[in-house]
């Protein structure tokens, strides 16, 4: 009996296991194997080698641009999200840059209308480095939605923000901002790192989707990883916006990216991902290694348990703060009102939950350090996403050179906690926090 692997028919939770690899042709092994090669023999007829590098032919080449196990993620993250292509990079920092810089035209005038609620190194990439790049970022607040559309212009290149951002929870309004981006021709990026298979931004209506596979998608706090994700609903097509894709391209032996899709079966999904691959990652080389992509595909073999595990224990403590007499205030999803839940109710799948991070908020700075110093069980760590709960204060780490004001505008007060809510028995958990507490 002949078995195939048709993504299409595929639930998420078999895709996680299934999509774009049943066995080794050769072995039958089961488990995807590890290409741990620098670079492919070159060995056949020399003009179809030639067409691999001149994009007319699928094949591999060297795996600072392409690698066999780093395919199997990225076509198994592609066919899991829903999307028509991934490409995996070194980590969820250079899966941001990659996706914004594949869309710039490279002369003066490119911008981003971005979400003012961002993780700091994200923010620090679009104002500062970007800046340096010659592409400036345009702050919107996504509390008010007319904010993004006032700042677009014709040389806007993407929307830019954060499912939930990272640390404040800020909801971001993913279907309003793609109606946005249609009507003025600009691609919408979602970063949606915390919260996998509950939000699917391809079913939204945004473009591209970026994560940090780092997090949730690998589990278990071992392995850097990105994945660049190309919903294939955004053609590109305008010349004046985004000319590297309607012209031909000196970057790749004057190639048009949207014909060279036409003559490839395994690449020829993704124009945007053909690109950015065979241009900015090869030229960056930011690539992913081998040993990191297979860690990742075993991670995303359990994403659904983990992810629905990490909502209930989450779910559980966020009411359990909300009770809490030294707690001032919880930003959860679940617990938000009017049309923040209705926002809430639009982009998240309840079936799964409502993502495992918290921000609560105690009395003062004191407070705050009193609960960090007191907690026994939970991992005091800069990090989302790891099976074990982790937990920060952000004045005391991430956020001790940010000026008051400014950290107070993003949303981080002297007293806030961000926990990022594990897969332990929840009993565990709430005793230690509950230590914490006493301790304030
Ligand atoms: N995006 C978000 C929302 C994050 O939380 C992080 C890291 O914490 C990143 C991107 C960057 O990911 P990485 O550390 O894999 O570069």
């Amino acid at each position: 009996m002949s078995r195939n692997n048709s993504n299409a028919q595929m639930c998420r939770e078999t895709a996680l296991l299934y999509a774009g690899y049943r066995h080794d042709p050769v072995t039958k092994a089961v488990s995807v194997p590890i290409y741990q090669s620098t670079a492919y023999e070159l060995d056949g007829d020399l003009e179809k080698i030639a067409g691999i590098y001149n994009v007319n032919e699928d094949g591999f080449t060297y795996s600072r641009i392409i690698n066999p196990t780093t395919r199997i993620l990225e076509k198994r993250f592609a066919a899991v999200d829903g999307a028509s292509d991934s490409l995996a990079v070194a980590s969820g920092q250079a899966a941001t840059f990659l996706a914004i810089a594949n869309l710039c035209s490279g002369t003066p005038g490119d911008n981003v209308v971005t979400s003012k609620y961002l993780y700091g190194n994200t923010w620090n990439l679009l104002f500062n480095t970007f800046k340096r790049l010659g592409i400036e970022a345009r702050s919107a607040d996504p509390k008010d939605i007319s904010s993004f559309e006032s700042l677009i212009d014709d040389r806007t290149i993407a929307i830019f923000g954060e499912t939930f951002s990272n640390p404040c929870l800020v909801p971001l309004p993913v279907p309003a901002l793609a109606e946005i981006g249609r009507r003025h021709g600009v691609p919408v990026i979602v970063d949606n790192t915390t919260t996998p298979l509950i939000c699917r931004p391809t079913s939204l209506g945004a473009s591209i989707s970026t994560y940090s596979a780092t997090k949730y998608l690998c589990g278990h706090g071992t392995t850097l990883g990105g994945l660049i994700v190309d919903n294939g609903n955004f053609a590109f097509d305008d010349a004046a916006r985004f000319p590297l894709f309607n012209e031909a391209d000196e970057a790749h032996g004057d190639v048009l990216w949207k014909e060279a899709v036409l003559k490839l079966d395994d690449l020829g999904a993704s124009p945007y991902l053909l690109k950015s691959r065979m241009t900015w990652l090869r030229d960056t080389g930011a690539a992913i290694s081998p040993f990191s992509s297979f860690q990742l595909i075993q991670g995303l073999e359990t994403l659904h348990l983990r992810m629905q595990r990490h909502c209930e224990n989450a779910v559980t403590v966020a009411e359990f703060l909300k009770k809490h007499p030294k707690v001032a205030r919880v930003s959860y999803p679940s617990l938000s009102s009017g049309y923040e839940r209705e926002l809430v109710d639009e982009l998240i799948d309840a079936r799964v939950g409502y993502g495992a991070m918290i921000m609560f908020e105690l009395a003062d700075e004191a407070a705050g350090r009193r609960f960090i110093t007191n907690i026994k069980l939970m991992y005091h760590v800069s990090n989302v996403g790891d099976a074990r709960t982790l937990v920060t204060h952000p004045v005391s780490t991430t956020h001790t050179t940010v000026p008051k004001e400014k950290r107070e505008a993003a949303g981080i007060f002297d007293g806030s906690i961000r926990l990022c809510v594990g897969i332990e028995n929840i009993d565990d958990i709430v005793a230690d926090i509950q230590r914490g507490l006493d301790a304030v």
